[in-house]
């Protein structure tokens, strides 16, 4: 079996890359233009059952070519974090959508089974939480930049249904909420893995807003096993699941807790958004999933576990030596 990665040099398909090479896949196929991802995610993977290919997913060729070799196609590769889409929309928005289609449309050549990766970006400011899959949106008006991005994992969402409706494409479509481990780069704005650096360094810990938001983060070892169930189930063929673990922690509370885990003299100061990324900029209040579908369609949903999380970021930064010792007593918990 041949399974092709899109962004698979990124944070979370690096880490489906490892997962899917310790399951029974013969030959993983990764295309990626190396823009927010890094040879580095890779490197430890020293095998002749992997291909690294750098290229565009923007490549209708190329994309064509690299999905008939595949059995199954994991499309993560995006333009990805607030950061990069605020300082570059035309070409976000141009991978985010170009990028999609081009795999889907390849796909439909043979009805190779095609995973979409989504994101809890698409319920915008929506207040109903927990949100689930079947809720509205609630965007921004289109001046503001940072709802491109929602827009276009939208659009990717139609595209992927009327794949499936039309031409029967076996896709199934999963909305990541906050998903975080180790590699993720804190360079294009994720908070986790900014506020380790920061409290390892010493400096104040950057929260925007009053910090009284609230997200739901998941660890991506739980994030890339049920990437891969999804693909595998064929009743989820057709529809899209929320991928998270419920149970939200507020910024300010995070930000604590990574002073406190990096026994650091650091200080938590607060700096309003539009002093970060401008004006117009808004930011959800609460995000967090409705797992129900998930835990339908596989038996199970993660649940939230910042300790194992923090654990985890803090020890790659560290070389294992944990400023504050103990590692979590649990596994990362998968049910
Ligand atoms: P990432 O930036 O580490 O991964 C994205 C990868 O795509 C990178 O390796 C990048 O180099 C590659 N890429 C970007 N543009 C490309 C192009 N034009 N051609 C080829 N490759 C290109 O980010 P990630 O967090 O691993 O995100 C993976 C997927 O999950 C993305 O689709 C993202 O939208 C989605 N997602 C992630 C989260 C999260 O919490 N990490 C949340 C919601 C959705």
């Amino acid at each position: 079996m041949t399974v092709l990665v899109t962004g698979g040099a990124g944070f979370i398909g690096s880490h489906l890359v490892d997962y899917l090479l310790g399951e029974t896949t013969d030959r993983i196929v990764v295309l990626d233009d190396f823009s927010t991802g890094s040879a580095d995610n890779l490197v430890h993977l020293e095998t002749d059952r992997l291909t690294v290919e750098d290229g565009d997913v923007r490549n209708a060729d190329l994309i064509a070519d690299l999905v008939s070799d595949a059995d199954a196609v994991y499309h993560l590769a995006a333009a990805v974090g607030v950061q990069t889409i605020v300082e570059n929309p035309l070409s976000s928005l141009r991978t985010n959508l170009e990028g999609t289609e081009n795999v889907l449309e390849a796909a439909t050549a043979d009805g190779t089974p095609t995973f979409l990766a989504s994101s809890s970006e698409i319920y915008g400011k929506s207040e109903a939480v927990p949100f689930a899959e079947t809720d509205d949106r609630v965007y921004g008006p289109t001046s503001t930049t940072r709802w491109s991005y929602a827009t276009a994992k939208a659009a990717d969402e139609f595209l992927a249904f009327a794949y499936h409706d039309e031409h029967d494409l076996p896709v199934v479509v999963g909305r990541y909420f906050n998903i975080v481990g180790p590699r993720q780069t804190g360079q294009y704005g994720m908070v986790i893995p900014t506020f380790v650096e920061q409290a390892l360094a010493g400096e104040d810990l950057t929260v925007y807003g009053d910090g009284t938001q609230t997200r739901s983060f998941t660890h991506v070892a739980d994030a890339v096993s049920i990437t891969h169930e999804l693909l595998d189930t064929p009743a989820a063929h057709g529809e899209v699941v929320n991928v998270g673990a419920p149970d939200p922690t507020s910024i300010n509370d995070l930000a604590e807790a990574v002073i406190d885990r990096t026994d650091s003299d650091s200080v938590i100061t607060h700096v309003p958004f539009e002093e970060a990324y401008g004006p117009d900029f808004e930011e959800p209040d609460q995000r967090e999933p409705d797992v129900t579908k998930l835990r339908e369609i596989l038996g199970w949903a993660p649940e939230a576990d910042l300790d194992r999380i923090l654990h985890d970021v803090i020890h790659e930064r560290t070389d294992g030596e944990q400023p504050t010792g103990q590692a979590p007593d649990e596994e990362v918990t998968t049910q």
